[in-house]
C-alpha cells in the first residue's frame, strides 16, 4: 500500500506505521518541529521578561499602585505570570520571576518586589 509523506507528501511504500518517504524527510521534520517548540519557548520567555521589565520599571521603590490601563498600555500580558503566592486569607499575589502585584480594588494593583525564593 503506497503511503504519502507528511513531510514532502510524496508517495512511498513502507511499514504501516512509517509517516516518511526517507530518514531525509524524517530528520527534516524533526527538526523544523524541535525549532517551532524552541520558538514557542523564546515567545513566551520574552512575554515574561518584557512583563517583568514592565512592572520592574513602574516599581522603582519596591512597592507601588498602578492602575490596570498603565499596565495594559505598556503591553502587560495579564495571562502570563511564573508563579504565584497566595496568602493564608487566600489573597493572590501574582510573580513574574521576582516582581510580582496583586488586585487590590477598582482595577488598580499594588506592584511588590520578592525578595527571597518563595516555593
Ligand atoms: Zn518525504
Amino acid at each position: 500500500m503506497k503511503k504519502e509523506c507528511i513531510e514532502c507528501g510524496e508517495l512511498f511504500t513502507g511499514r504501516s506505521d512509517a509517516k516518511f518517504c526517507s530518514p531525509h524527510c524524517r530528520s527534516n521534520h524533526n527538526n523544523r518541529q524541535n525549532r517551532d517548540f524552541n520558538n514557542f519557548m523564546r515567545n513566551i520567555n520574552n512575554i515574561l521578561r518584557k512583563n517583568r521589565r514592565i512592572l520592574a520599571d513602574l516599581n522603582p521603590n519596591g512597592k507601588a499602585r498602578i492602575h490596570r490601563d498603565k499596565l495594559m498600555e505598556q503591553g502587560f500580558k495579564f495571562s502570563y505570570f511564573t508563579n504565584e503566592y497566595v496568602t493564608k486569607s487566600g489573597r493572590v499575589y501574582r510573580f513574574c520571576y521576582d516582581q510580582g502585584y496583586i488586585e487590590t480594588e477598582d482595577n488598580y494593583y499594588t506592584l511588590v518586589v520578592r525578595q527571597e525564593y518563595v516555593e
